[in-house]
């Protein structure tokens, strides 16, 4: 890898408004003015593979070339270590609601019963060690790409605890604490969370600071 993002305008590989947010906040500070490939009208690719790092280099590699400018995306989930790494890849689809009376949708409460419904089909003293991991990738259109890796470590308490956050967090209690994400406060989550990690990995690398 040789390319710096440096100060340079980057697109952001999503079209949720709230991952754009997030991520123009964390890179203002470098400089670094960030426009979505929702704005610019880019397609968002099939997330056809069957890792992390395969998936955020496919979304920053095709935001890359439609683009012609540099592109970050990333791609994250839960892996449980019981059942083999899942959802993993598959985190966003298992809350998803079939059409049902009408009203599609994502279902967290379902998606988190069901990860517990496979842990307690394994027996009483199934280990219930999981983490979220967060991967960003970034791409030039000339074919140069970056990866960081971040994760936060933890376990899954039943039944959900919590208000704050979304998705799974209110069954996961990161290490060395009996709270979930969904009962701490955001700021704590944010620091040392696993999109958190993979930042100050981007962030040393590419600016020389964590
Ligand atoms: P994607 O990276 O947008 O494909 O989303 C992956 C899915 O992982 C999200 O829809 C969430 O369900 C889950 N996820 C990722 N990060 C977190 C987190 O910090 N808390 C809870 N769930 C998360």
């Amino acid at each position: 890898m040789s390319h710096k993002i440096g100060s340079s305008t980057l697109v952001i590989a999503t079209h949720n408004a709230g991952k754009l947010k997030e991520i123009s906040a964390l890179l203002e500070p470098y400089g670094v003015k960030c426009i979505s490939a929702g704005s610019l009208g880019l397609a968002e690719p099939a997330e056809t593979g069957t890792t992390f790092v395969q998936n955020a280099l496919i979304k920053a590699r095709a935001a890359a070339e439609a683009s012609g400018m540099a592109a970050l995306a990333d791609d994250s989930g839960l892996s449980v270590d019981a059942l083999g790494g899942r959802p993993g890849v598959y985190t966003a689809d298992w809350a998803e609601r079939q059409w049902f009376e009408g009203n599609p949708g994502r279902d967290w409460y379902m998606a988190m019963g069901k990860v517990e419904g496979m842990l307690q089909q394994l027996g009483p003293d199934t280990d219930r060690s999981a983490a979220f991991h967060c991967v960003l990738a970034l791409a030039w259109p000339d074919g140069d790409h970056a990866v960081y890796e971040g994760k936060c470590a933890g376990s899954l308490t039943w039944p959900p605890r919590g208000t704050l956050g979304f998705g799974y967090d209110p069954v996961f209690m990161p290490q060395g604490c009996e709270q979930t994400f969904a009962e701490i406060d955001p700021s704590e989550k944010h620091a040392i969370s696993h999109r958190a990690d993979a930042f100050a990995k981007l962030v040393a690398d590419q600016f020389g600071a964590a």
